[in-house]
């Protein structure tokens, strides 16, 4: 009996070759720009403890309450794979000592696992940069962060992006206006679906964040946090928009935007196109300055970003903006199989010398024809043939796939340098 092939499990997708140019260019163009603004890598754990997230990010959230992935190990401990990247960060900063006297700023890339119903744009593994500035109070790191952002994505090619900012102001000021708000959706509960019921009470800042479009229009008609706003987080938010304005950062104050984590407060952020339906966030944070302390450590503001790898490069390749990955310069061809021993040899030579050359070995050998064929469809500039005579003189021909010259058979010494001013030819052409 044959068994049926093994499928992946749903939600969990695979990075094809043909993808690997655009999630090599995005996660290079964090890299590059992460760095040129001092952020410092870190590599954390993809399985935490579950307190942590349930401690961090809140109860009564949709991360903890059902997207969670929560196993009990062989020791009996709770663990979870982790749902997004702060909570870890937090966690190891504090560990490690790295807040001691100093302000890190720290980003990490990696797989985040929620159970949601998988659809486009969204999985249940799926790939984060984050970001995270550590003990600087003031709205110039907000401002800088976002301007971050926005160089990262503008590097990305990626077009019709709009900023949304808001903020959430203070815990206190948010106790005020949860107050207003369950008075509000009281009067409406009958709209209310039974998420919102239940959080009503526990976490009605949440019921702002619903998808549901039935409750749309009573969402729409909730007070404003802007009007609930403490005095020092709107003089904070004020200097947010100054920044962005003097840097010419265009962006819509949106007074309803409140992120799905509780450890927000006063400035939240997040870029959204408007080419990806409802999954359009690709990138969004803000502030979180109660989470360290939450956390075990001492009070440090803080402010960070995560970005969704799979929304951007569904971006770069509608934008055709990732450069392609590089054809071979050359392509061996052998006419039998007892010259792939020292055909293999000559290739490491060229390897050594030219530390930039693309070779490809006639692998699986086959009739010089098919080799030829296969040579071709690789890309490759030249192939480089060597058969009984060539091994014979310690020559190789040198046959031209893309430009229009004569086939020539040179001496194997000779190689490097033609190669060498091929390859000076292919780069001047860019
Ligand atoms: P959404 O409102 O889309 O559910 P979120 O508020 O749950 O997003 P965050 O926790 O802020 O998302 O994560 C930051 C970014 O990570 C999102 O803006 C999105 O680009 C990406 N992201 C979040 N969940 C998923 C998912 N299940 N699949 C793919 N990308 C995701
Ligand atoms: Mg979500």
């Amino acid at each position: 009996m044959v068994s049926s092939p093994i499928q992946n499990v749903r939600g969990f997708g695979d990075v094809l070759p043909s993808e690997g140019p655009a999630w090599a260019f995005v996660e290079q163009t964090f890299r590059r720009e992460l760095e040129r603004y001092g952020y410092a890598e870190v590599r954390l754990p993809i399985v935490e403890k579950t307190e942590l997230f349930s401690r961090a990010i809140g109860e009564v959230t949709d991360i903890v309450e059902k997207e969670m992935y929560t196993f009990i190990d062989r020791n009996g401990d709770s663990l979870t794979l982790r749902p997004e990247g702060t909570a870890g960060c937090v966690r190891a900063a504090l560990q490690r000592g790295l807040l001691h006297n100093a302000q890190p700023r720290l980003w990490y890339s990696g797989p985040m696992f929620r159970h949601e119903r998988p659809q486009k744009g969204r999985y249940r593994q799926f790939h984060q940069v984050g970001a995270e500035a550590f003990g600087v109070p003031g709205p110039d790191i907000d401002a800088e962060l976002i301007l971050l952002s926005g160089r990262i994505l503008r590097a990305l090619g990626v077009r019709d992006l709009r900023l949304e900012i808001n903020s959430l102001g203070t815990q206190a000021a948010r106790q005020r206006y949860r107050e207003a708000l369950i008075e509000h959706f009281q009067a409406h509960s009958s709209t209310l679906d039974d998420d919102a019921q239940r959080r009503l009470h526990s976490n009605p800042l949440r019921v702002l964040d619903s998808k549901n479009p039935a409750m749309a229009s009573v969402i729409e008609a909730a007070p404003d946090l802007a009007d609930y706003l403490d005095e020092e987080s709107q003089t904070h938010f004020q200097s947010l928009c100054d920044m962005l304005d003097g840097a010419g950062q265009s962006y819509r104050v949106n007074t309803r935007l409140v992120r799905g984590l509780d450890y927000y407060g006063g400035t939240v952020f997040e870029w959204i196109s408007a080419d990806l339906g409802a999954q359009g966030t690709v990138l969004a944070g803000g502030r979180y300055d109660v989470l360290v302390e939450m956390i075990g450590g001492r009070p440090t503001p803080a402010i960070g970003f995560a970005a969704g790898l799979e929304r951007l490069v569904a971006l770069v390749e509608a934008a055709n903006s990732a450069p392609s990955a590089p054809a071979p310069d050359a392509a061996l061809v052998i006419s039998d199989d007892s010259l792939q021993s020292d055909t293999l040899a000559l290739a490491e030579r060229l390897r050594d010398e030219l530390p930039w050359l693309h070779l490809q070995m006639p692998l699986g050998g086959g009739s010089m024809k098919s080799q030829l064929r296969r040579a071709n469809r690789s890309g490759a500039a030249v192939a480089l043939i060597r058969g009984a005579e060539e091994a014979a003189a310690e020559t190789i021909s040198v046959k031209y796939l893309r430009d229009d010259l004569e086939q020539e058979t040179v001496a194997i010494g000779e190689l490097p340098k033609i190669l060498s001013a091929l390859q000076a030819n292919r780069t001047g052409q860019y």
